[in-house]
């Protein structure tokens, strides 16, 4: 066996305790001593990946380069660690079941009863032990999704169970995860909930070694002592997770309570030397400095939830934060834009962002908004369903092909400026068929596009099955609208720009996903400068 470590990071008495990002945290500062970590997560759900879940289920999928419908937790994980996840980051209870029920179809079982203790906690380890076995890493974070005590989530407990054994105390940890919530009529934290969660893993037979409580005030030191008492953990190994200003300050304060050094000295691993963490903090220091403001219009279908647009929003704080601005995001209901309020709507706006989406309400409202982008030369960009549109407005208003529309909206439509892409036209399965994954592309030298890369080879993430059309490629180009980013092995259209608007560029292509702290995209800060701009052109 590899000599990688293994933290398992599980949940208790609620949900949305911010796992991705305590396990994110502890990684950037194993990462920031030196190690190579990766971080993976386990959803106890049975769809084979998130890809087919509404976004009002789940929020935002995230991409990776290899093409995996992921966990937004991934996001999480690359914007903190600035490394890529691939398929093997985010596992699924379907996902696994799949594979088992695959090997028993191949006979690889021959004679047994297949059962979920030993096969499907084996499948469960293999995944576990899969990223450690690749070399590449000191340490493998597993997030357990949900909460102990779940039905769903239970292999997933008993195979945490199993690896600790075979793992051995200096090999494997667990961290837990808690609420300590505060009664105001008691004026007191209460650790009931905590005790509670942690019995129910003791239960499943798994020790926790590390709380991690996440509380609205600190924890003194009685709380503390009681928490480890009842808990059977070290009084040092009980750490507060105080509610936090920005996702982004959680490694700090996890630095404060020594979560990182708790872990090494477990792992029998030095941490006499302090964790590289200058990088980040002048990166907080810019986010919570900025010098002026901007105010950006996000026009989606989805804005009820905001993280179905995570990544983008993530990518905005990394800009801002590069730019030393604050951006403000104004989030407008694609269904509320009607050809008269847009004036109303987006008239004090520094900037416009039409995201990306699927199916057919609320595209007239984003068609709109283009229009009106377009016509007051007021930055815009528009990420993949959010160019389809840019094009559709394009035709209709400047083209004159008054009913030019997408496929996906109208398959009848006479002019099919965004069509269904040719290797998409023969599959009927909806799970992990679309255009997926990252592919390079080619941009045009002397474009808007160029400046802001700066090169012509670049390579980002897709997650689309329509495409341009570009049989109307000449008449656009004529007409002011250029392909800026070409696919250079197959021809495909992945961005368009207008050639006579200060900053109007469309992304077939996701930029956001590819945003990190250290890394902010340069589409993102090259907005955001340009909403800067704007701004002050008009006071
Ligand atoms: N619905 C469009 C397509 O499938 C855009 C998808 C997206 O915005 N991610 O091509």
């Amino acid at each position: 066996m590899s000599k990688t470590k293994y933290i398992f990071v599980t949940g208790g008495v609620t949900s949305s305790l911010g796992k991705g990002i305590i396990s994110a945290s502890l990684g950037k500062l194993l990462q920031a001593r030196g190690l190579s970590v990766t971080i993976q997560k386990f959803d106890p759900y049975i769809n084979v990946d998130p890809g087919t879940l509404n976004p009002y289920e789940h929020g935002e999928c995230y991409v990776t380069d290899d093409g995996a419908e992921t966990d937004l937790d991934l996001g999480h994980y690359e914007r903190f660690l600035n490394i890529p996840t691939s398929q093997n980051n985010n596992v699924t209870t379907g996902k696994i079941y799949y594979n088992v029920i695959q090997k028993e179809r191949a006979g690889e079982f021959l004679g047994k009863t297949v059962q979920v203790i030993p096969h499907i906690t084996d499948e469960i380890k293999n995944n576990i032990y899969k990223l450690g076995d690749t070399g590449k890493f000191d340490i493998v974070i597993t997030e357990i999704g949900g909460c102990v005590g779940d039905i769903e989530s239970l292999p997933f407990i008993e195979a945490v169970r199993q690896a600790k054994l075979e793992l051995g105390p200096t090999n494997c940890i667990t961290l837990h995860l808690t609420l300590v919530p505060y009664l105001k009529t008691a004026g007191e934290l209460k650790t009931k909930p905590t005790q509670h969660s942690v019995k129910e893993l003791l239960e499943a037979g798994v020790q926790p070694d590390i709380l991690v409580c996440r509380s609205e005030y600190h924890l003194d030191a009685d709380i503390r002592k009681k928490l480890a008492l009842f808990c059977n953990v070290p009084v040092n190994c009980v750490i507060e997770s105080i509610d936090a200003e920005s996702i982004y300050d959680v490694p700090i304060l996890m630095r404060k309570e020594k979560l990182d050094e708790r872990v090494l000295s477990r792992f029998k691993m030095s941490y006499k030397k302090e964790p590289k963490i200058d990088q980040w903090k002048e990166f907080l220091g810019r986010l919570k400095n900025p010098t002026s403001e901007v105010r950006i219009g996000l026009v989606g279908k989805y804005v009820e939830l905001k993280d179905s647009y995570k990544s983008i929003v993530e990518a905005f704080t990394h800009a801002g934060a590069n730019n030393e601005t604050k951006v403000k995001l104004e989030w407008i209901h694609s269904e509320d834009v009607q050809e008269d309020n847009t004036e109303k709507l987006f008239g004090h706006l520094d900037g416009i962002l039409v995201a990306p989406g699927f199916g057919e309400r609320g595209i007239e409202g984003k068609i709109s908004t283009v229009q009106y982008a377009r016509e007051n030369e007021i930055p815009f960009f528009g990420i993949c369903l959010g160019m389809q549109m840019a094009v559709i407005e394009f035709a209709r208003n400047v083209l004159k092909l008054k009913k030019a529309n997408s496929s996906e909206m109208n398959p009848k439509t006479k002019h099919p400026v965004i069509n269904l892409m040719e290797e998409q036209k023969n599959i009927t399965d909806k799970g992990g068929t679309m255009r997926l994954g990252a592919y390079s592309c080619q941009i045009k030298k002397g474009s808007k596009a160029y400046n802001v890369y700066g090169q012509s080879k670049i390579s980002e993430r897709h997650r689309h099955r329509y495409e341009f059309n570009s049989e109307y490629l000449e008449a656009y180009e004529q007409a002011g609208m250029i392909a800026s980013g070409i696919n250079p092995e197959n021809n495909l259209v992945e961005m368009i720009e207008l050639t006579d608007h200060p900053w109007f560029i469309g992304t077939q292509f996701h930029p956001e996903l590819k945003s990190t702290v250290i890394n902010p995209h340069p589409l993102f800060v090259k907005f955001v400068r340009a909403a800067m701009n704007y701004r002050s052109s008009k006071s």
